[in-house]
């Protein structure tokens, strides 16, 4: 892409943009290019544009995600403000960008008697990001609140998909990784507005109590293990992923500034000091563990993205 081609998009580039330090996690490297879109057809007229061999990531608010401290090479693409609309439409439905904050989407709902969306107060990021990760709390996640969304492919074609074709699972979205998801319609059901907000509150108050919410972390370092996993490993069924990293004397556990917190011993913090490295070998050292101790992987929920 030469530079007039980028001079006839209108969105926003940032050359050199220090994501690493923007994420939740408060470290890590650069991006050598942001890209901030200023509408759908300003996004799609960029794919169209940014050649297919060239690296290419989207990234939503990074609250799940370790950039390496080598950066991202190519394109990296962020919905922000400009994505970031929400509709209540009727007494059900809310319609929102991708670039919006969940906490927004959760707000609006709240505010409009929608119940069954206040689980997205306590989820840090995007709604785009929750997408992805079928991001849920205290026993609700997307897929029972999505209808469906609207993307755009990897050439920026205009793509409309169902909740079904997302193929949502735990924590994950089988969908191609270069489709972008650029909004969604979400359903909850009408409520008092009183009732729902005492709801979101108790969200709020247990979060406070019970997750490093003040310190740089990423929200759940692993996916909790699956029943067959847990089975062969001869661990008792609905065994936790904190609980696993207790058992193998993670709580607290140190590699240079990061340390899994004292806490809530399944989320990792950057003490201060952290490097994305520190971070990533700290988690490596508890697989490492768990695979010794019980013959169990644990799986990374932490996205990990860019050169080493
Ligand atoms: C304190 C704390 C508490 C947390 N609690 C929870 C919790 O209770 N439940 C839970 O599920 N998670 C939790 N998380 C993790 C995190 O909030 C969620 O995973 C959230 O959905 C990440 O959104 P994001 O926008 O920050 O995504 P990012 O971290 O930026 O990206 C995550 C993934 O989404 C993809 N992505 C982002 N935007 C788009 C898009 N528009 N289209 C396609 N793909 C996209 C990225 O490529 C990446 O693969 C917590 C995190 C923190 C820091």
């Amino acid at each position: 892409m030469n530079d007039q081609d980028l001079r006839a998009l209108s969105g926003k580039i940032i050359k050199n943009a220090p994501i690493g330090r923007k994420s939740w996690f408060g470290c890590g490297g650069d991006a050598d290019m942001l890209y901030l879109p200023a509408s759908v057809e300003d996004l799609s007229e960029f794919l169209n544009l940014w050649p297919l061999k060239e690296p290419l990531t989207v990234i939503g608010g990074l609250a799940n995600t370790i950039i390496r401290d080598g950066g991202l090479r190519g394109a990296t693409i962020q919905l922000g403000k400009a994505l970031a609309n929400i509709t209540v439409m009727g007494e059900r439905f809310i319609q929102a960008g991708c670039g919006a904050n969940n906490a927004n989407v959760a707000a609006a709902a709240v505010k409009a008697g929608i119940g069954g969306l206040e689980f997205l107060s306590g989820i840090p990021g995007s709604l785009g990001g929750a997408l992805r990760m079928n991001a849920g709390a205290y026993g609700r996640e997307m897929k029972d609140v999505l209808i469906g969304v609207s993307a755009l492919d990897r050439s920026g074609r205009a793509l409309r998909l169902s909740r079904e074709a997302l193929k949502m699972s735990y924590r994950h979205t089988d969908i191609a990784e270069d489709i972008i998801f650029t909004g969604a319609v979400l359903k909850g059901h009408a409520e008092d507005y009183e009732t729902v907000k005492a709801r979101m509150n108790d969200i709020k108050k247990k979060r406070n109590d019970t997750q490093p919410i003040k310190e740089f972390t990423g929200g759940s370092t692993f996916a909790n293990p699956a029943p067959d996993e847990l089975r062969r490993a001869g661990l008792p069924e609905g065994t936790r992923a904190w609980q696993v990293v207790e058992m193998v004397d993670g709580r607290g556990l140190m590699v240079g500034g990061a340390q899994m917190s004292e806490k809530h011993c399944n989320f990792m913090i950057n003490t201060g000091s952290a490097t994305a490295k520190d971070l990533e070998m700290l988690g490596e050292e508890l697989r490492a563990r768990a695979r010794h101790k019980f013959g169990l992987t644990l799986h990374w929920e932490i996205k990990r993205i860019g050169a080493a």
